[in-house]
């Protein structure tokens, strides 16, 4: 591994950790925790530090806070939550920096565990401040980060912190990072990308890597229209679809490359068109040529389209996976998405396929597929997982390099 892990850190007897979690959980409008994911999985790494004898310190930030004292942003809503989690005390300190939190940790008893208040009540945190950074740490002998999902922020408590004392990544963003470069930077080829979504633009530095990485690229979804268009389908219809006509000639340029590069674009071959942009809408598949000149929308790929996908999956032996193939959130539309996301279930619990998905709606269009937890790593980490896509490096992963 190149990266710093718990191991590195040596002896942490009495020693005290500061973890940065993200526990940016869900909440309804009566601050009850409305889905724990993000809480059950720091849950390892601190239990993992308590063992080593450490004293641990979370830190984390919570929604978007106007400032200090913003009661509704306030983590002292998860404190519950966290100990029934983790089966131990979790003491709060309404503040994450300054006396209160120094006592406090001076305080701790040997199976408590400190949470400390949101670290962006603070607006230093994220401008990155280092004298932030400062304060933050002043109580902690080592740092541990397990917040993947903001390492592409380059935040106090992300960077400045972790270059202030021996760092290293929690089991969470272990289990993170060793899944993602599985999938891009040191995959089994050949290696697939599948992108969907809605728009080219919102998606260019993804596809530009993309195409000089992975040996296949099957776009989807909205945004295959464009390419469709770009290769000369003059029946894709701009007035029905969603068809970015500025964005011809990146589509055109991003092909180019890819065949400098010897990677095969898969595009559509026939297409699901609805008459209107509604569940159990009026809909038929169609070949591309056959696509009605007028009142339809293309909403989802037909049946030759994932047969194509599914039949280019069984010689693959690495997916990435960002965007729904159709639009997911209205059946029958979630067809195409649904049947790719089995077929590659099938083969990832087969152990044919490595698969990683992620980013945006990706997570919710393959929770509603029912395979969320039969691909072999699906990334909850939204904005990281992407520029990670992207080929960027992530300034809160950097920072933890041997
Ligand atoms: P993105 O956030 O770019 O990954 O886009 C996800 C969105 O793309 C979802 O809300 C889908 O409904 C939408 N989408 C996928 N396919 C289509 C399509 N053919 N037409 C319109 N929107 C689509």
């Amino acid at each position: 591994m190149e990266y710093k892990t718990i191991k590195d850190l040596g002896d942490l007897n009495g020693k005290v950790v500061m973890l940065r979690a993200d526990l940016n959980v869900p909440m309804d409008e009566n601050f009850h925790v409305t889905n724990t994911a993000r809480i059950d999985r720091t849950v390892p790494t601190i239990k993992e530090l308590m063992s080593k004898g450490a004293k641990v310190v979370v830190v984390s930030h919570f929604g978007r806070p106007e400032g200090k004292g913003d009661m509704k942003n306030s983590l002292s809503h998860i404190v519950k939550d966290l100990q029934k989690a983790l089966g131990h005390p979790v003491v709060f300190v309404d503040d994450c920096i300054g006396p209160k939190v120094e006592q406090a940790v001076k305080a701790m008893k040997g199976d408590e565990v400190l949470l400390l208040e949101n670290l962006r009540f603070y607006d230093e945190e994220k401008k990155g401040d280092e004298k932030f950074a400062e304060e933050l740490v002043k109580p902690a002998d080592v740092y541990v980060s397990d917040a993947f999902s903001t390492a592409h922020r380059a935040h106090a408590s992300m960077v400045a912190a972790a270059r202030l004392r021996p760092a290293a990544m929690g089991l969470l963003m272990e289990e993170e990072v060793n899944a993602l470069s599985k999938g891009l930077n040191d995959p089994k080829r050949p290696l697939m990308a599948i992108v969907g979504g809605s728009k080219v633009s919102t998606k260019l530095d993804l596809l530009n890597n993309l195409v000089k990485k992975v040996d296949k690229l099957v776009i989807s979804g909205g945004m295959a229209h464009t390419f469709m268009k770009a290769t000369g389908i003059n029946t894709v219809n701009e007035a029905n679809s969603l068809v970015q006509m500025d964005m011809i000639d990146t589509a055109k340029d991003i092909m180019k490359t890819a065949k400098e590069n010897n990677c095969e674009i898969i595009l559509p071959v026939d297409v699901v068109v609805s008459k209107e942009f509604k569940p159990m809408a009026e809909h038929k598949t169609v070949d591309l040529e056959h696509i009605p000149a007028e009142g339809w929308s293309l909403l989802d790929v037909g049946e030759k389209t994932i047969a194509a996908i599914n039949k280019q999956l069984d010689e693959t032996k690495t997916l990435v996976w960002n965007g729904p193939l159709g639009v997911f959130e209205m059946k029958p539309f979630d067809n195409a998405t649904n049947k790719v996301a089995e077929h590659a279930a099938t083969l990832t619990q087969e152990g044919r396929l490595m698969s990683v998905a992620g980013g945006g709606d990706t997570v919710s269009a393959l929770e509603n597929a029912g395979v969320a937890s039969k691909l072999s790593y699906i990334s909850t980490a939204g904005g990281a997982f992407l520029e990670w896509m992207e080929g960027k490096e992530l300034p809160g992963v950097v920072v933890l390099k041997k």
